[in-house]
This record gives C-alpha cells, sequence and structure tokens, in this order.
C-alpha cells in the first residue's frame, strides 16, 4: 500500500509535524487536510493554519485548507457545551472533521484516511480509531489508525517543537476547552 494515495487530516502544526516528516521519509503519496471549524477564535484557527501550513511548505506537501463553518461545528455540539474533554463533546467533534475528511477523501480518489486528532495525550484514541472506522466504511475507504505517538514519534514531536519554536497552543480548540483551561489554571 506504498503508493496508495494518503490524505492525512491534520488537527494542528504540534501534532502533525513529526508525523508529516516520518511519511515524507518514507516517501509516502500524501497529502495533508485542514477541516477543523472547531477551532475558536477565528484568529486563533488561522494562527493555527498558518503554522501547519508553513510546515507543509518546508517539506513540499500539497496542503488542502477546507471551510472554516464554525456555525455548523457549534450546532453539532449543541447541548454537549457542558460535557468534559475526552466526553461526547469530542466525539461529536471528531465525527464531524473525520465525515468531511472522508468525504473529500472518496471525491478526491485518496484510497487511505489517517488523521492527528488522538496525537495528544489529552484525546482517546480508541475513540478516534471506533468513529473514524465507522466513517470510512460508509465511504468505502480504508482508514489508518496508526498510534502516531509510537515508534519515537512522541519523542520527535516533541524535539521538534522545542528545536524549532514550534506554536503550541494552550487548549485544545473549542471556546469550551478554553473554559476547561481557565477553570484549571
Ligand atoms: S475539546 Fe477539542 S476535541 Fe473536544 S470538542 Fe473541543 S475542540 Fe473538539
Amino acid at each position: 500500500m506504498k503508493n496508495a494515495k494518503l490524505l492525512l487530516l491534520s488537527c494542528c502544526a504540534p501534532c502533525s509535524y513529526a508525523v508529516i516528516e516520518y511519511l515524507r521519509n518514507q516517501t509516502r503519496n500524501f497529502v495533508v487536510l485542514f477541516y477543523n471549524p472547531n477551532i475558536m477564535p477565528e484568529q486563533e484557527y488561522e494562527k493555527r493554519k498558518q503554522e501547519n501550513k508553513k510546515i507543509c511548505a518546508k517539506f513540499n506537501i500539497r496542503f488542502i485548507d477546507l471551510d472554516y463553518d464554525n456555525a455548523r461545528w457549534l450546532g453539532a455540539v449543541a447541548g454537549l457545551e457542558n460535557e468534559p474533554e475526552r466526553g461526547e463533546r469530542c466525539k461529536k467533534c471528531f465525527s464531524l472533521r473525520l465525515e468531511k475528511a472522508a468525504f473529500y477523501a472518496k471525491e478526491n480518489g485518496f484510497d487511505i484516511l489517517t488523521s492527528t486528532l488522538g496525537v495528544s495525550r489529552h484525546k482517546n484514541l480508541d475513540d478516534v480509531n471506533k468513529i473514524a472506522a465507522e466513517i470510512a466504511a460508509k465511504y468505502n475507504i480504508v482508514y489508518d489508525g496508526t498510534n502516531w505517538r509510537k515508534g519515537g514519534l512522541e519523542e520527535r514531536r516533541r524535539q521538534l517543537i522545542k528545536e524549532e519554536n514550534i506554536y503550541k497552543q494552550t487548549y485544545c480548540g473549542c471556546k469550551f476547552s478554553i473554559d476547561n483551561f481557565n477553570n484549571a489554571k
């Protein structure tokens, strides 16, 4: 499957940098998709997007930028505002982003979809993989649920963030996670 066309849904630069570098070194045929309407406020969304774009440019990897349909995202998580991180709101958030990515993959001839949504230790990789596998089956594509923290990639991620001064956000993305962060201070 080395020459299969792979779509990498990226949540942000710090989570995807080491993965992009790894896939590049493996000479995989892949492109990066940025679809994160969960990120608030919009200036923060732009900042994370630009940082991710910069990394793709460094490796000469195509960066696909989809809409910032934040109103749609807010509608999808309505009623789940007070859920904790790793709870039902996050599952809905993963689902919305993965569904869009799978649709894009199918429409554009990709064979495999993967994502960095479970890279952060604050996220539940099993939830991401379960939701992604169901969505991928619906679109008749393969979801690669590799644990991108393993194989030295977590260490490499930390190293790259430090050495290259990558912008590293202090909260997951949505406004509810900003509140979580502030309350935990
Ligand atoms: S905490 Fe993160 S994963 Fe959970 S809903 Fe908010 S942005 Fe999405």
